[in-house]
């Protein structure tokens, strides 16, 4: 027997949802439910100083709204925060992170910062530190990055598989020393959703086209952390009527902000599943 699909929504907390996000939602919810999978809500509220709980009754609210059924109880990040320190640690015995004290300001001063798909890579100032300066800077606050090049220098070479790309041949490297665990949360997007997507048996992960290279990182961190690998599915994404993809602040409006309009959220999901035109959107750009 095929083991049952199971994929997930995961949104950040950090605002209100908007039609760009239903898009994800529904997307990874059809998916489920035509193949009698289960459907599972996760929040990624690992960030401290930009989740707030308002929005995540909100995110409930949205999806009831949207006329989407969930499986399970609501995964919180922030409730797992032991978990991610135990992979931490695991990958720090291996030799392969390093604290790192650049601020932002530094990371742009260096100046030398090459481009890679997720946008600026790190230049890799603090991997070259003694270990005694390492020492004398232990007490001020750190991130942890991963050595890529050791990384993979371990893992060798790892595809994944796109719905759409089919195999997809990783490229972690180009994308340089991500960050692992921030200097204000022990686990960064990429470890926690990494380890989430396992824990929770997921076989499918539904989500936008612009997390597409960050799943090479992902499938690198399967690799180290013995974890399995889902299929992956990265759908279009919505484009506000400028032709731009929809973002808060390009003004687009909050699903709260329709519902208090009094629209009908489930005529919305059938708009956004069929492709209908919509005032201020258009169709998802394939
Ligand atoms: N939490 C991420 C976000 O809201 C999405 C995570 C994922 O789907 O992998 O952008």
């Amino acid at each position: 027997m095929e083991p049952m699909i199971v994929s997930r929504f995961a949104p950040s907390p950090t605002g209100r949802l908007h039609a760009g996000h239903a898009v994800s939602a529904i997307t990874a919810h059809d998916f489920a439910r035509a193949r009698g999978g289960r459907f599972l809500l996760r929040i990624e509220d690992i960030d401290g100083t930009r989740s707030r709980p308002e929005h995540v009754a909100g995110i409930l609210d949205d999806l009831a709204w949207l006329g989407l059924t969930r499986d399970g109880p609501v995964v919180y990040q922030s409730a797992r925060l032991a978990r991610y320190q135990q992979s931490l640690d695991r990958l720090r015995a291996r030799g392969l992170l390093y604290p790192c004290f650049c601020t932002r300001a530094d990371i742009a001063a260096s100046g030398s910062a090459p481009h890679g798909p997720g946008g600026a890579v790190y230049p890799g100032t603090c991997r070259t530190l003694s270990p005694e300066t390492r020492a004398a800077r232990v007490g001020q606050p750190h991130a942890w990055r991963i050595d890529m090049a050791a990384a993979v220098a371990i893992t060798g070479a790892l595809e994944w598989h796109d719905d759409s790309e089919g195999t997809v041949r990783a490229d972690p490297l180009a994308q340089g020393d991500v960050v692992l665990a921030r200097k204000d949360a022990p686990a960064s997007y990429h470890l926690a959703v990494t380890i989430d997507d396992a824990a929770q048996g997921v076989t499918d992960v539904v989500r936008g086209a612009d997390l597409f290279a960050a799943t090479d990182i992902h499938r690198l961190l399967q690799a180290l952390l013995d974890l399995p690998t889902p299929r992956y599915h990265h759908h279009p994404l919505l484009l506000g009527a400028d032709g731009e993809r929809l973002a808060k602040r390009s003004g687009a409006p909050s699903l709260a902000a329709m519902r208090a309009e009094g629209i009908d959220g489930a005529a919305f999901a059938t708009a956004l599943r069929t492709g209908q035109p919509w005032v201020g959107f258009s169709s998802p750009k394939a």
